[in-house]
C-alpha cells in the first residue's frame, strides 16, 4: 500500500473541483469570483507566494487583483485599501499576505476585513464560527482545512472516535486543525512546548497532526504502528550532501523513520503545502456562492 499521502494529487483534485464549481457559478448566476492580494514590501519569499496565488485564481477563472505596496506604506493607508475592497462588489475574497512590516498592527488590519470576505479565517468571526461548530458559513484558515481534505480523503471514512493529537497551538494551523478535528468527532490533545512525555502522548495518536517548526522533532518511535500522520512543519534546513551552502526542506516528523510505522504520512515537501493554496480558491469561491445567495460547496 502507497503510504506516502500526496498533496500535490489531491490539491489538483480540489483545483479542478473549483474550476468547474467557479464555471457553473459563473454561467448560473453570471456571479465572477474575485480575489484581492494585498502585499507589502519586497520580500521574495512573500512574493513568490502571492504570484502562485494569483495565477491559481485565473487559471480558476476568477478575477483577480494584487495591491503590492512599499515597505513604507502606512496603517492608515492599509486600512483605507482594506475598506475599498470590502465595499468592492466585484471583490468576493481579501487576503492579506503575513507578516507585514513591524510599524503595522497585524491584528488590526486582519480585524478590519469584512468577514464575508476573510478568506485565510483568521477574523474573530470566522474563528468563532469554527470553534462554536458553524462549519457551514465559517472561513476556515487554508492549511488547517487543507490537512483535514487529506484525511478525509485518505482514510475515506468517518473520523469518529479516533484519538488526534496536534503538536503545536498557534491560531493559524494547531488550534483551528484542532477545532475541525473535534468537530470531526475526534478525541483530541494539543501539546505545546511545555507539555510533558511528548512522546508518549504522540504515541496514542491514530492521527497525529504535527505544527511545531522545529525539524524532525517527531522520532518514529513516537509513532503508534498504523497511525496517519499530517506533516505541516517547514523548515529549511543545510543539506551540504548536495553542495556547499545548499539547504533542503524537512517537516516536523522524521519522515525516514517515521514512515516505517505509519500507515499514510505527508512528504515534506509536497504534502500540506500544495493543499493551502487549492483551499483559498476554494475558500474564495465559497465566498463568491454566499455572496450569490448560494450554499457554499463542500470538499
Ligand atoms: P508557530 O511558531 O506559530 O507555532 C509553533 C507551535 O509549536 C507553538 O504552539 C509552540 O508551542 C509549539 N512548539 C514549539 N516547540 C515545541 C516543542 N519542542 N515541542 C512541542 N511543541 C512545540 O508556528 P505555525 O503554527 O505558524 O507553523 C508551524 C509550522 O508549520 C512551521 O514550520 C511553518 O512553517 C509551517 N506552516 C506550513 C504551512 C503550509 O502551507 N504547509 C502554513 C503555515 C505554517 P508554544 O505555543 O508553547 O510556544
Amino acid at each position: 500500500m502507497e503510504q506516502r499521502i500526496d498533496g500535490k494529487a489531491i490539491a489538483e483534485e480540489v483545483m479542478v473541483e473549483v474550476k468547474s464549481l467557479s464555471t457553473r457559478l459563473i454561467s448560473d448566476t453570471g456571479v465572477i469570483p474575485g480575489l484581492a492580494v494585498v502585499i507589502i514590501g519586497e520580500d521574495p519569499a512573500s512574493q513568490v507566494y502571492v504570484a502562485s496565488k494569483g495565477k491559481r485564481a485565473r487559471e480558476c477563472g476568477f478575477h483577480s487583483v494584487q495591491h503590492t505596496l512599499p515597505d513604507d506604506t502606512s496603517q492608515q493607508a492599509l486600512l483605507a485599501i482594506i475598506d475599498d475592497l470590502n465595499n468592492d462588489p466585484a471583490i468576493h475574497g481579501i487576503l492579506v499576505q503575513l507578516p507585514l512590516p513591524s510599524h503595522i498592527d497585524e491584528g488590526k488590519v486582519i480585524q478590519a476585513i469584512n468577514p464575508d470576505k476573510d478568506v485565510d479565517g483568521f477574523h474573530y468571526i470566522n474563528v468563532g464560527k469554527l470553534t462554536s461548530g458553524e462549519l457551514g458559513t465559517a472561513f476556515v484558515p487554508c492549511t488547517p482545512a487543507g490537512s483535514m481534505i487529506l484525511l478525509l480523503r485518505t482514510l475515506g471514512r468517518d473520523l469518529s472516535g479516533l484519538n488526534a493529537v496536534v503538536v503545536g497551538r498557534s491560531n493559524i494551523v494547531g488550534k483551528p486543525v484542532a477545532s475541525l478535528l473535534l468537530a470531526a468527532n475526534c478525541t483530541v490533545t494539543i501539546a505545546h512546548s511545555r507539555t510533558k512525555k511528548l512522546d508518549e502522548i504522540c504515541r496514542t495518536a491514530d492521527i497525529l497532526v504535527a505544527a511545531v517548526g522545529r525539524p524532525k522533532l517527531i522520532k518514529g518511535d513516537w509513532v503508534k504502528p498504523g497511525a496517519t500522520i499530517i506533516d505541516v512543519g517547514v523548515n529549511r534546513i543545510p543539506a551540504p550532501e548536495r553542495g556547499e551552502g545548499k539547504s533542503r526542506l524537512v517537516g516536523d516528523v522524521d519522515y525516514d523513520e517515521a514512515v516505517e510505522r505509519a500507515a499514510h504520512i505527508t512528504p515534506v515537501p509536497g504534502g500540506v503545502g500544495p493543499m493551502t493554496i487549492a483551499l483559498l480558491m476554494a475558500n474564495t469561491l465559497s465566498a463568491a456562492y454566499r455572496s450569490a445567495g448560494l450554499e457554499a460547496p463542500k470538499f
